[in-house]
């Protein structure tokens, strides 16, 4: 059986890191930092984010600030609202609910956002900031929760064949190149890539980041393999499952990531530490 990497002690370790940089913070500036979280409307997902945020932040003495607008809110006025948490010195970091409801310009509104203040990373200038390595913006927070947990377990990466399943804006297209920047070898595959198992079979580490159930079975992996499942995808009873076969997987390879309890778990905790970078 493998070694399960869990989400939840790398999540701590981060919030423990979090605080301890919120009270210097506080020492500094006689206040705690703090995120403003912009959310259109009251979607009943956006809301268990929020709540799920303002408990981590709780314990990590951060303070959340929420703006919630209209559903129907312009364009205007949600650009407004951005701007003004971007010229305001006590706000540290913003946070953008997405997907936006369908008359408002997502792109235009995550670019709005002062690279300084992008939590999520998802605004052009973080993923230059990703693949320049410049330092602006950050990463985005579920591509940077797979390294923290490679880290946290102490996965070598240097030199090693590090296969990502994914090439979307958001997950796989960053998530290689912070591999990358890790000296890791690095191999893209997605939707077109011929005998996806062949690819998957050579690598040190997988990461699957596809959101398909079954996209890595027990015939995609080999012992030796660190895998990490980043999907989170529901089956026709209604329960989370990744994108691997737990069942087929887990006796094959060394390691492996739960879902639920894996990559999810991590991610608010990258999202508050951002709030200090
Ligand atoms: P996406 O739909 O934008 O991208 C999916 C990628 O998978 C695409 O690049 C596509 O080429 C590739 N793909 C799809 N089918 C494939 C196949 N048969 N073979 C090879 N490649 C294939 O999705 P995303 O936003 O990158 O999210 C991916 C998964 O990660 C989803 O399940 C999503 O729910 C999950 N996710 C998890 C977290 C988290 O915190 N754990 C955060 C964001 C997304």
């Amino acid at each position: 059986m493998s070694e399960l990497l869990k989400g939840k002690p790398v999540a701590d370790a981060i919030l423990a890191r979090t605080r301890e940089g919120a009270a210097a913070f506080y020492k500094k500036k006689g206040r705690s930092p703090k995120a403003a979280i912009i959310r259109v409307g009251a979607r009943p997902d956006d809301l268990a984010y929020e709540r799920g945020i303002k408990n981590r932040a709780a314990q990590t003495d951060v303070e959340i600030d929420v703006e919630e607008l209209a559903e129907d809110v312009s364009r205007e006025e949600l650009l407004r609202t951005i701007k003004r948490r971007n010229e305001d010195a006590a706000t540290d970091g913003i946070l953008l609910f997405l997907p936006l409801p369908d008359h408002l310009d997502e792109q235009e509104a995550v670019n709005a956002i002062s690279p300084q203040k992008d939590l999520d990373g998802v605004s052009d200038a973080s993923k230059l900031g990703v693949y320049t390595d410049s330092g602006i913006g950050n990463p985005p927070c579920t591509a940077q929760a797979v390294m923290e947990i490679l880290a946290y377990y102490k996965v070598p990466l240097s030199g090693k064949k590090a296969v990502v399943i994914g090439r979307s804006q958001v997950v796989g297209k960053p998530l290689a190149m912070l591999l990358l920047k890790q000296n890791a070898t690095v191999t893209i595959c997605h939707s077109k890539t011929h005998d996806l198992s062949q690819e998957t079979r050579q690598a040190d580490i997988l990461i699957s980041a596809a959101g398909r159930i079954g996209m890595v079975t027990g015939t995609d992996v080999r012992d030796g393999q660190t895998v990490i499942d980043v999907g989170i995808n529901f089956d026709s009873a209604g329960k989370m499952k990744g994108d691997v076969l737990y069942e087929e997987v887990a006796d094959k390879v060394d390691c492996l990531t739960p879902v639920p309890g894996g990559v999810g778990s991590v991610t608010t905790a990258v999202l508050l530490s951002h709030l200090l970078h």
